[in-house]
């Protein structure tokens, strides 16, 4: 579940929704070393890759997404929904990396 292992098979698809080519490279908000390649929906979408986010929240907010910035929250809830994807399943997923993480 890590970015790196994650990583697009082609440089210049989107490491978001992982169909579409990149136009850009961008940050994602807070993480400034963690620079991948974004198509346009997800750009417009604010989106960004969902294992990154699901990591950082493990890791940065020890899983307690309440506990995180605005802006972190915002940036959870942005992606969750253009990837169609449940806030509970996001949960499950940090638990998971919690559980993972600490071995
Ligand atoms: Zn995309």
């Amino acid at each position: 579940m890590t970015a790196l292992a994650e990583a697009p098979a082609h440089p210049w698809t989107c490491a978001v929704c992982g169909e579409n080519p990149a136009v850009h490279a961008a940050a994602v908000p807070g993480i400034p070393n963690a620079v991948f390649p974004y198509c346009r929906p997800c750009t417009t979408a604010m989106a960004h890759p969902y294992d990154v986010l699901v990591n950082h929240t493990a890791a940065e907010y020890a899983g307690q997404l309440d506990d995180a910035p605005a802006f972190w929250r915002d940036v959870v809830a942005r992606t969750l929904r253009h990837l169609r994807i449940a806030p509970a399943d996001f949960h499950a997923d940090v638990t998971a990396e919690m559980v993972r993480a600490s071995g």
